[in-house]
């Protein structure tokens, strides 16, 4: 699957990790870290790992544009990408997920993308959030 090579780059760097660093820190092997960066595809294990060796949310690593656009909901290609990363900030922002938690996550590294035709933006919540989803009496299964 599609992974975001550019932000494990960037997450690398900023930890001062070697790709074999890398490796180590998420338990794969050094073919697998060069693969990854290479060819920006990462079995859904690896990228857990990754994931879990940056302590972000394994959703942090999907690659945002290309699933952005076309907007999922309206199709257009009118999908803009804020040009820069934004951190947690929870003080700012809406109780988007009522009754589950602190709401929407905002991790480090998340890159807000909206699209300018329809206004859809996406938003993942984190796994602590999700696994309150089910026994939730607040929300339903649709
Ligand atoms: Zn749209």
């Amino acid at each position: 699957m599609k992974i975001n090579e550019q932000l494990v780059y960037q997450l690398r760097m900023k930890r001062s990790w070697t790709q074999e660093g890398l490796a180590i820190a998420a338990g794969l092997n050094l073919k697998t870290v060069q693969r990854i960066e290479k060819r920006a595809s990462a079995s859904l294990q690896s990228k857990k790992a990754l994931a879990s060796a940056f302590e972000i949310d394994v959703h942090d690593l999907n690659y945002e544009e290309k699933a952005m656009k076309p907007c999922p909901e309206c199709g257009s290609e009118n999908v803009y990408k804020y040009k820069k990363t934004i951190g947690t900030n929870p003080e700012c922002l809406p109780d988007m997920l009522p009754k589950l938690g602190s709401g929407i996550t905002f991790r480090a590294d998340f890159v807000p993308v909206v699209c300018g035709d329809c206004g859809y933006i996406r938003y993942f919540a984190n796994d602590k959030e999700r696994e309150k989803l089910a026994n939730s009496k607040h929300w339903e299964r649709l």
